[in-house]
């Protein structure tokens, strides 16, 4: 018999899951976070990222949505509307264009998470025009969206798949930090940003571990 925390379909339940671990999570980070963007941008990447999940927590709690379309929008404006900054904006067009792009319904298969989640960072860059290596959160997402592929293309079970990407993006992030910025604030600082993390890449890890932790059975 499958372990009751074996899945291999992301259901609502799973993604309501996931935004309240990652809220709890941001919580607990939310001074990291900050801390790094105070070292090559303003200092409230930590704070913008919680105070949007803590909002996005009181949304579902007030409105449960009820199809995988109604949840990312929900997700989406509230971060467009609640963060200012880069990040409310980028995140938001995530969540946004997941919406536009899910199927039908209450659950979705691994390969239709993938291209869901692919078509969510291509709404990203379409916004923010960031290419792999200019130290933002497309540095986490682009290798995490292509081990989504790899693991759906070899048949991994959605737990892999999903803890593949998480490790992809943390790997992604940590790689962030040799880099020199070339969008967003902390490129104002040019050669000054080398030698630190960008704060949206590591942000970016930490809900796609969420979203892997989450899927297997883990709560806020
Ligand atoms: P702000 O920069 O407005 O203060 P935040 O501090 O919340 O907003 O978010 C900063 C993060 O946003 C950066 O660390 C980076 O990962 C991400 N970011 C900024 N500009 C872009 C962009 N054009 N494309 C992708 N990500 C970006
Ligand atoms: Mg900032």
């Amino acid at each position: 018999m499958a372990d009751a925390a074996t899945t291999d379909v992301v259901t609502l339940e799973i993604l309501d899951r996931w935004v309240r671990l990652g809220a709890a999570r941001l919580d607990a980070e939310a001074e990291r976070l900050t801390a790094l963007d105070s070292a090559i941008g303003d200092a409230d990447h930590g704070t913008n990222m919680h105070r949007g999940f803590a909002a996005i927590v009181a949304k579902l709690d007030a409105a449960p949505p009820q199809t995988l379309a109604e949840f990312f929008k929900a997700v989406g404006m509230t971060l467009v509307s609640k963060v200012g900054g880069a990040s409310g904006s980028l995140y938001g067009t995530l969540f946004l264009d997941m919406g536009k792009n899910a199927p039908d319904g209450t659950s979705m298969s691994a390969a239709e998470w993938n291209r869901v989640l692919a078509a969510g960072v291509a709404g990203v860059v379409g916004r923010g025009h960031a290419e792999p290596g200019d130290k933002t959160m497309i540095d986490a997402f682009t290798p995490a969206v292509a081990a989504l592929d790899d693991a759906v293309a070899h048949g991994a079970s959605l737990a892999d798949a999903a803890a593949a990407a998480a490790t992809a993006a943390e790997r992604g992030s940590a790689d962030t930090e040799p880099l020199v910025a070339r969008k967003g604030r902390a490129s104002y600082l040019g050669e000054r940003s080398v030698g630190h993390i960008d704060p949206g890449s590591a942000s970016t890890a930490l809900l796609l571990r969420a979203f892997a932790d989450a899927l297997a059975g883990e709560a806020a």
